[in-house]
């Protein structure tokens, strides 16, 4: 079993990222070379303007080459409660713009040829216990009736027909959206932006960012850099002078794993429609077959960081939860086991602008393939003068109480999730 991302190893490599020392003067350093940070150089490079992205490590080395491969429309959280909380106008607007970024993703793939498997399969959210189909019967209504008409609630008698396993009782279809290789479109998305004359650094974490002239002065492990403008798309950083941000996110670990390929005839039967899923658990799961027919399946399975090794115990945990949804795939070998970091909120909602004379885009919150890839290039247009294309522009981003930058209360939150979950 390998404890590596699927998606980075079996992506084509990164032959456009640069050599030598980080140096001279940009329009714009980006710094952070995930969705965010590469849709960005994508988006600001074809309008002319000079851009070096700076990543810590591997350009998609982060969430973004480490995800569950769902490219789902609507919001993170429950419509009913987001309704409840922000009113139906606001909440619908959110949907929107999850809706607006699937079609981004879409846009991108075609515009720039990136060739990553992607298909619309729409995502079916499995109802893990009766009473979750009553809840997801009322969602449905309330999004055909406000937002989205092309979704479909699937009741008991019909689940059967989407998913063999005895673990659900229904389930709501959203039919936009799809999936995708994330490594494949990583490069693709990578190779875009050199197109468009982005220079691309790996292995250049930056250390410090001072105000220089009317501009900005980036310090990397590689060298320093001068920008007119800089744009924070660093996900949940937890290294480097982020601080500010760090009391906003809480970095959450998220763990996957995937089996050796399957049968086409098991899974023509398991997975008919091959969809994204998700089940309404709180401690959830998500997963899909891959591109060569091996089921991922992913879930939180621990409040902890991901480590490397730490992984392969939360990969036990998965395995035994995948082993109990679907009994005919237990003996399956898993061949991959890996673990993200997932930049929570905690509205649950992005948050983008400007601090302090520096941009941003952040907090996706696991949902986030899509919003990350369209808010890259949200942001071209705001640090254009356009702040009003952001979505998120109206949303208050105080710091979460008692939160110094280390996440000390996830253990604790992981507690309360379990036991919630018996009762939910
Ligand atoms: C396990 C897992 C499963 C997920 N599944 C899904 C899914 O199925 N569907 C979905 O919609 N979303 C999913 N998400 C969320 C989604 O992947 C993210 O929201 C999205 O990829 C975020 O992209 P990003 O570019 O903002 O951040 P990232 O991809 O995390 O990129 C940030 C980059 O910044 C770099 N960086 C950090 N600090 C520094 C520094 N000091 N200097 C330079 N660079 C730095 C990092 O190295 C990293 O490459 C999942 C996330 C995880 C972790």
């Amino acid at each position: 079993m390998k404890l590596d991302s699927y998606w980075l190893d079996t992506a084509p490599p990164l032959v456009s990222a640069c050599e030598g020392p980080v140096e001279g003067q940009a329009d714009v350093v980006v710094i952070g070379g995930g969705f965010t940070g590469l849709s960005a150089a994508q988006a600001l490079g074809k309008r002319g303007a000079s851009v070096t992205v700076l990543d810590a490590g591997r350009i998609g080395g982060g969430a973004s080459g480490r995800n569950g491969g769902q490219v789902n429309t609507g919001v993170a959280q429950d419509f009913v409660a987001l309704v409840a909380q922000l009113g139906v106008e606001r909440a619908s607007a959110c949907y929107r713009a999850f809706s607006d970024a699937v079609d981004t993703v879409e846009r991108l793939i075609r515009e720039e040829n990136i060739d990553c498997n992607y298909s619309a399969t729409g995502k079916l959210k499995l109802a893990s216990k009766p009473h979750h189909l009553a809840h997801l019967e009322k969602t449905a209504e309330l999004i055909r009736r406000e937002v989205d008409t092309d979704i479909e609630l699937i009741g008991r008698e019909r689940i059967r027909s989407e998913i063999q396993s005895d673990s659900f009782y229904g389930g709501l279809l959203q039919r936009h959206g799809g999936q995708m290789h994330m490594g494949k479109f990583t490069v693709g998305l990578a190779d875009a932006a050199v197109r468009r004359g982005a220079k691309l650094y790996e292995n250049a974490a930056v250390t410090a960012i001072a105000k220089d002239g009317a501009g900005f002065k980036v310090t990397t492990a590689r060298g320093e850099v001068r920008a007119k403008q800089v744009l924070i798309a660093t996900g949940p950083s937890r290294h480097g002078p982020f601080g500010w941000y760090r009391r906003r996110l809480a970095p959450v670990g998220s763990f996957i794993v995937v089996t050796e390929p399957l049968a086409p005839e098991l899974l023509a039967q398991v997975f008919p429609n091959r969809r994204a899923y998700t089940t309404t658990r709180l401690m959830h799961n998500y997963f899909r077959v891959t591109p060569d027919s091996r089921l991922l399946f992913g879930g939180r399975a621990r409040f902890t960081a991901s480590e490397r090794p730490s992984d392969a115990k939360s990969g036990r945990i998965l395995q035994q939860g995948l082993a109990a949804m679907f009994p005919m795939l237990a003996n399956a070998r898993i061949d991959y086991c890996w673990g993200g970091l997932v930049d929570m909120t905690a509205d649950r909602l992005p948050h983008a602008g400007q601090h302090d004379g520096i941009y941003f885009s952040l907090g996706y919150s696991g949902h986030g393939t899509q919003m990350s890839t369209h808010m890259g290039q949200v942001m071209a247009d705001v640090m254009d003068g356009h702040e009003e294309r952001n979505p998120w522009r109206e949303s208050e981003w105080p710091a979460i109480p008692g939160h110094t930058g280390k996440p000390w209360f996830l253990p604790l939150v992981g507690t309360y999730y379990r036991i919630k979950d018996i009762f939910y």
